[in-house]
């Protein structure tokens, strides 16, 4: 298997495109360190792979405390010794128009999203550019390279992510390790729901016609499924992707073209 020997922390690995993700990787043979909040839904993520015959073990974790980051990283070490794969996926999303946007909501936006990538990579980069190999892939969004309505915070913080990913990658390049964003459009995902809901009580329509409209935003007219975001987090992951650093790549089929 082409990550065999490779061990991965996924953050948001609870649900959504980081289960996804955590399930991708451990069927190319990766060991997997699911982290979020939530104990129950990590352990579930986590039993769900050993059942299948992988390795994994669910640490919980606050990507926004970098206490909390520390002990994953001790925590990974002392399941799997060594961690060679980082996907920041844990992320939160909310929408409000920018005039009625709050100090509280732009500082738990960026604090998940943006904050929390950077203390994860921190934390992890040093080991990896010990190991001379390593693959950092940041779930950002298509709100990372465009802005759009009503989501200023979030769009703020998925612009950091990326800039954050094209700096980084210029430095570690000679080292073995590569650091790519990946950059979905609407994902079928607990998020979307939620998203959905938010439309719902803020706007009276009914769930169908928030759907509709959202779908009526896409070229496929269709959500991204999360395995699809996990396959292109799998191909950046692989040996030879090494020549594919601080890249964004855009999973909304092609709604945003370069
Ligand atoms: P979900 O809301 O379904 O899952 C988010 C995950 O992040 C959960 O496991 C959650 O678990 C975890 N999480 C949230 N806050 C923290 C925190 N402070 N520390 C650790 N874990 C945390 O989201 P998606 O799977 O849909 O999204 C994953 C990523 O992809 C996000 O960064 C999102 O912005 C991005 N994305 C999503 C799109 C979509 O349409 N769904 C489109 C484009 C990008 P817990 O609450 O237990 O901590």
């Amino acid at each position: 298997m082409p990550l065999d020997g490779r061990t991965a922390v996924v953050t948001g690995g609870g649900r959504g495109i980081g289960a996804a993700v955590a399930g991708a990787l451990a069927r190319r043979g990766a060991s997997i360190i699911v982290a979020a909040r939530s104990a129950d839904r990590i352990e579930r993520v986590a039993n769900d792979l050993i059942a299948a015959g992988h390795r994994a073990w669910a640490v919980t974790c606050d990507v926004t405390d970098a206490d909390s980051v520390t002990a994953l990283l001790e925590r990974a070490r002392a399941h799997a010794q060594h961690v060679d794969i980082l996907v920041n996926s844990a992320g939160a999303a909310d929408s409000t128009p920018f005039e009625r946007l709050t100090r509280d909501e732009w500082d738990r936006l960026l604090a998940v999203n943006a904050t929390g990538p950077f203390l994860c990579m921190q934390t992890f980069l040093p080991g990896m550019v010990e190991r001379g190999w390593g693959r950092i892939v940041n779930i950002a969004s298509v709100a990372g390279l465009t802005g759009a309505r009503y989501i200023a915070a979030y769009t703020a913080s998925k612009h950091a992510v990326i800039g954050l990913t094209r700096s980084v990658a210029a430095e570690v390049a000679p080292r073995g390790v590569t650091v790519n964003a990946v950059c979905p459009g609407y994902v079928d995902t607990p998020m979307t729901d939620e998203s959905l809901d938010r439309i719902v009580a803020k706007t009276g329509r009914s769930r169908e016609d928030a759907l509709a409209a959202i779908l009526d935003t896409t070229p496929q007219g269709r959500l991204i499924q999360p395995e699809e975001v996990a396959h292109a987090v799998v191909a950046l992951c692989e040996d030879d992707a090494r020549g594919i650093n601080g890249q964004a790549i855009v999973i909304d089929g092609g709604g945003l073209l370069a």
